[in-house]
Parts: structure tokens; sequence; C-alpha cells
């Protein structure tokens, strides 16, 4: 059995979550989730469809959100009880937070950011795993009674299946210690739009949009096509752009459909999060630069200039 961490936030299932039941179905059929806190069964549904037939969900009165060590502590009590070969969980923040403390409880192994996964033997697993940005794929022999590890965005397609699932509650027992880092308040990010890492058009702008306020016009592309903006690490440490919207090797890796880099030079540790890209556009004035070896079609422009012109195009598009 595989037990799979499903995070979710205030009911929304992560999405990568269900990438994970796909990773855990290819190595055993019998999957289970666990949720955790108020609100969780809304993912059900979600993880049904994905495979899942048994899911955990935990709840306390004193976890009414995300609480890592809380989670953790779901986590060894279905571990304890069911035994599973793995846990696996997103390569998320989250998902490396809550098996890290399982780890540490129990004095097992954590692999982060695995890209293939199978069991080979009585406690003995292999793992792949990009390091250096994406320029080395390390694969090693994992050897612990449960494998935890944690599974790379976007390396795992999600696959439909059809059935029912059981849900069985239980009490997840939380000490004071648990509750210590718990969210207090939600600032900044704004609560609607796309999210960068699911998005299927990303939009992103680097150093060349000279400032933040050329932004704008990223926005209202990606408004228009439904995607979401990304940026380079150049702009995030200027101040541009918030972090969470950094694509790459340090920031968020995405696989979107079309991925277009306006102003970015593609510096490897770039390429490394938008290389699932499936179509990859890139502008630049520099014809030699980098990331257009990369690109699907490089277009050698003033983006200053190009990008009203396409939000206009684009617009027109969407009224035809
Ligand atoms: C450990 C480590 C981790 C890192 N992690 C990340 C990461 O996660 N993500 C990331 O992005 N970087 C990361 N970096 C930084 C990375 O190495 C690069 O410095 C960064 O990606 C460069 O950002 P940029 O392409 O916006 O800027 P530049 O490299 O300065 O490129 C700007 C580009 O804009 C073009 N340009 C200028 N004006 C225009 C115009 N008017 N129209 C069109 N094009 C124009 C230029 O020709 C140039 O190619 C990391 C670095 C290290 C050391």
């Amino acid at each position: 059995m595989i037990l799979v961490y499903a995070d979710h936030d205030r009911g929304e299932l992560d999405p990568l979550a269900l990438q994970v039941v796909s990773a855990a179905r290819g190595l055993d059929a019998d999957v289970h989730a666990l949720i955790v806190g108020p609100n969780a069964e809304k993912c059900v549904d979600d993880l049904t469809s994905a495979g899942v037939r048994t899911v955990h969900h935990g709840t306390n009165a004193a976890i009414d959100d995300y609480t890592p060590r809380a989670s953790a502590s779901a986590v060894i009590t279905v571990m304890d009880r069911l035994e599973p070969r793995a846990v696996l969980a997103a390569g998320t923040p989250r998902g490396s937070e809550v098996l890290a403390h399982v780890a540490s409880i129990k004095d097992l192994p954590l692999v982060t950011e695995c890209s293939e996964i199978a069991l080979t033997g009585s406690g003995t697993a292999g793992v792949t795993r990009a390091r250096w940005g994406g320029n080395l794929l390390e694969r090693s022999e994992v050897s612990a009674d449960v494998l935890l590890a944690t599974v790379q965005a976007h390396a795992f397609a999600v696959s439909e299946d059809a059935g029912d699932a059981q849900v069985e509650a239980f009490e997840v027992p939380v000490t004071d210690a648990d509750l210590e880092v718990s969210i207090v308040e939600r600032t900044g990010a704004a609560e609607t739009g796309v999210g960068l890492a699911e998005a299927k058009v990303v939009i992103s702008g680097g150093r060349g949009m000279d400032g933040p306020e050329a932004f704008g016009m990223l926005e209202e592309l990606a408004d228009i096509l439904g995607g979401a903006v990304g940026c380079s690490r150049v702009v995030t440490a200027a101040g541009w752009r918030p972090h969470a919207e950094q694509v790459g090797q340090t920031g968020t890796k995405v696989a979107p459909d079309l991925y277009i880099a306006f102003g970015i030079s593609g510096a490897t540790q770039h390429i490394a999060g938008c290389k699932s890209a499936k179509t990859l556009i890139a502008v630049n004035t520099d014809g030699q630069a980098p990331i257009m070896t990369h690109a699907d079609y490089a277009v050698v422009d003033n983006l200053h200039t190009l990008l009203p012109v396409l939000i206009e195009k684009a617009r027109a598009a969407q009224g035809a």
C-alpha cells in the first residue's frame, strides 16, 4: 500500500496531489490518500477520480488551517496503523515540510523532488532526481523500511480512473508543540487568478522589462489568454514582483502549454523552471541570448514595442 499526503488550501486540493497519486499508482494499485483539517472533504471527489480508493480524513478541533506538525502527526498515525511501503507528497514547500517532520520524528530518510521512483526490493527503492538546475540526473538507491519521498512537479501525468472511494475519518493526536507553527494571517498574494504552477499559459518577464511598470502589460496579456504572470530572479531580487512569481531552480517549476519569456536571457537556473513547457516563445533584442536556443519560436524584437501589438491582436482574436 502507498500513502499520499494530499495537501489542500481551505478545501482547494493542491493540483499537484493528483500527480503524486499517479506516481503512487505506478508503485502499487492500492493507493490511500490522507487529507487533514476542516473542509478537506471537498477534495475527496478529485482524489477518487485519480484512482484513490481510501481517503483518510484527519481532524482535530485545534487544527483550523494548514499546521505542519499536526499534519505530520496525522501522517504518522496512518503510517503506524497501515504500514505503507511508501509515503509520498508533492515537492512543494508544504509537502516537503510535512514529510521532513515525519522523517525527523520516525528517524527515516527523506528523498525530495523525485522524477522517477521504483520499489526495487524489500526495504529498497531506486529514485531519480534532477540536480544542478536540471543539468544532472541523479539516480540513487535508498534503503528504508518506509520510503518517504516528495515528487517533482509535472514529472508524472495525472491519470483518470472512475470508481468510488471510502472515507475513513479519525482524530489527529496533537500536542501543544504540534500547534506552535500555524497560519496566523494571510497577506499580499491575490486570492483570485490562475496559480503559476498549474497555469496552462505563463507570461514571464525579466530584466528587459526595465522596471515594475511594464509588468502591467504582462498582466493584461495573461488575463486575455487565461494565464499567470511569471518572472526571473533578477525581477524578484529587484522587488519588481513577488517571489511567488519567480520561475526557476529556486522558484516555481512550471509546465504550461505555452510559456512566453519577455526580456529573459535564459540562464540555466531559469530554464530549469520552464523547460517542461510544451511551447516556449522567447522575445529578446539579442538574437544570441541563450534562451533563443531553447525556444520553439525565437522573436528578436523590443518587448516594449511588441507587447502593445500582441495585446491588441490577442484581444481582437478573443473577440472574433
Ligand atoms: C543558485 C542560483 C539560483 C538561481 N535561481 C534562479 C531562478 O530560480 N530563476 C531565475 O530566473 N534565475 C535564477 N538565478 C539567476 C540566474 O542565474 C540569472 O541571473 C537570471 O535568471 C537572469 O535574469 P534575466 O534573464 O531577467 O536577466 P538578464 O540575464 O540580465 O537578461 C535580460 C535579457 O533581457 C534582454 N532585453 C533587454 N532589453 C530588452 C527589450 N527591450 N526587449 C527584449 N529583450 C530585452 C537582454 O537581451 C537579456 O537577454 C539563480 C542564480 C543562482 C546563482
